[in-house]
Parts: structure tokens; C-alpha cells; sequence
């Protein structure tokens, strides 16, 4: 069974259709790289399965459990059990600025109040050493390299252990010269088989590590491929000219 089930989701703002129609799965340990020119909807999309948007029509399924079906969404407490085997890290960091490191990683689990603070801190503690960020346990992250943050955002999102991470342009609002250190993190998680779905402008990275690529244009999945067959075999011509001009 796959860990995402995505089937004829619809979503429109106003009457400017958005998503159309879009189906696909995503199994277990897939590394999905996302990738489309800007305002074909993969934010919308990545932001649908983790519900920070309600969609119009269609179901997402995740890990067996109906987020919404036809249309019809779970009850609250459903939503919220679906939602946490999710976690997402965004463009922009969404750090908040006025708690250290340390306090941005145990907010959520210390809310959720399912573990002892000692769990909780030896996890968060683990996890910046993961990131290679455990000496910034007390910093704020406005004394952060934008690097950094996105380090600190990822570790961040593994706090309440998810089964899936999405990830919408992590490195985009980098400096070239920091998106290396992030990527790095995101392929030490591939290799330890988290399920991702990221949404990227970085072709290497879609190449190397991801095992599929799905494209999108107009609110719609163009193709999907492995990386091989993507990117020297495009099929369509909207993937052909998206090519061309960014890779
Ligand atoms: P992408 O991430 O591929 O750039 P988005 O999902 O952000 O695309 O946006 C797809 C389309 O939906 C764009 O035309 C965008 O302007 C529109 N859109 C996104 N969010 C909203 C919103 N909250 N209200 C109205 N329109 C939106
Ligand atoms: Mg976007």
C-alpha cells in the first residue's frame, strides 16, 4: 500500500483553478523531487497534504487513514493524528525568532505532552548533532546563517518523528554557497530512507537523490519518471522546454 494517496485532488482560489485533477502515490522510503516553473501549484500541493489548504474535491489517504475523502474531511481529531505523521520545512524557515535553537525543537513535543522533558531534550540534543548544529543549542536564530536556520528548521520538523517530510524550496532563499550544507542533511535522510517529497530547483539534487521526478506545469502532473529516463528522456514538450531553460 503506498504511504501517499492522492486521487483527482481539485483546488481552485477564487475561480483560478489551481490544481487539477491531480493523482499520484508515493510509497514507503520514496524520495520524490517536485519541480515545475513557479505558480504551477506544488506549493498548493505540498501545503494540501499537510492541511494548511482545504481542497475543493478529490482524497488524500495517508498511511491508510482518509484526510479527506471525496471531498469530505476527517473529523479534528483524525486530521490532527494525519497531519502529525507529516512534517514539513519551508522557503523561509518559519523559525520563531524569539526562542533559541533549543526552545524552536521542544515547543511541539512539549506541547503534545506524550514524553518525559528528558526524552525530549536527549531527542532534540540528538538531532542538532545530526545536523551538525549541536554547539548553537542556545543561540537565537537571528545570530544564524541562513544555512543554518534551514538546518535547525529540519531538525526542527523531525522532533514529533514523522513518517514523511516535505519540503518546498529548501534551499531557495540560500546563498549559493549555503545550499550545499543543507542539501547534504536532506541526502543523510534519503540514505536513511525518509520518505520525502521535496519541491526543488536544484536538478542536481533531483538527480542524485531523488528516485522519481514529478513534473508540473498549469496545476497539472506533466510526467513523472525516474531521474535517468526524466532528464535524458523528457516525453513531453512542456517538460522538454522547462528543461531547456532551467538545467
Ligand atoms: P508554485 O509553488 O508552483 O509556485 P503555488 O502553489 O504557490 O505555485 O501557486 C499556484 C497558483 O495559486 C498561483 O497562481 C498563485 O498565485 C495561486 N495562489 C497560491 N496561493 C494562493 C492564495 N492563498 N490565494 C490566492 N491565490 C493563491
Ligand atoms: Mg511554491
Amino acid at each position: 500500500m503506498a504511504l501517499i494517496e492522492v486521487t483527482n485532488l481539485k483546488k481552485s482560489f477564487g475561480n483560478q483553478e489551481v490544481l487539477k485533477s491531480i493523482s499520484f502515490s508515493v510509497d514507503k522510503k520514496e524520495v520524490i523531487a517536485m519541480i515545475g516553473p513557479s505558480g504551477s501549484g506544488k506549493s498548493t500541493l505540498l501545503r494540501s497534504l499537510i492541511h494548511l489548504e482545504e481542497i475543493d474535491n478529490g482524497s488524500i489517504c495517508i498511511d491508510g487513514d482518509f484526510l479527506v475523502k471525496d471531498g469530505q474531511y476527517a473529523n479534528q481529531a483524525d486530521i490532527r493524528k494525519i497531519t502529525g505523521k507529516m512534517g514539513m520545512v519551508f522557503q523561509h524557515f518559519n523559525l520563531f525568532p524569539h526562542l533559541t535553537v533549543k526552545e524552536n525543537l521542544i515547543l511541539a513535543p512539549k506541547l503534545r505532552k506524550s514524553e518525559s522533558m528528558e526524552e525530549i531534550e536527549k531527542r532534540c540534543m540528538d538531532l542538532l548533532r545530526k545536523v551538525g548544529l549541536s554547539d548553537k543549542a542556545n543561540a537565537y536564530p537571528s545570530n544564524l546563517s541562513g544555512g543554518q536556520k534551514q538546518r535547525v528548521a529540519i531538525a526542527r520538523s523531525l522532533m514529533l518523528n514523522p513518517q514523511i517530510l516535505l519540503f518546498d524550496e529548501p534551499t531557495s532563499a540560500l546563498d549559493p554557497e549555503l545550499t550545499g550544507e543543507v542539501l547534504k542533511v536532506m541526502k543523510d535522510l534519503a540514505e536513511e530512507h525518509m520518505t520525502m517529497i521535496v519541491v526543488t530547483h536544484e536538478m542536481g539534487f533531483a538527480r542524485e537523490v531523488a528516485n522519481r521526478v514529478i513534473f508540473m506545469d498549469g496545476g497539472e502532473i506533466i510526467e513523472s519518471n525516474e531521474p535517468e529516463q526524466f532528464f535524458q528522456h523528457p516525453q513531453h514538450e512542456r517538460t522538454k522546454a522547462f528543461l531547456h531553460k532551467n538545467w
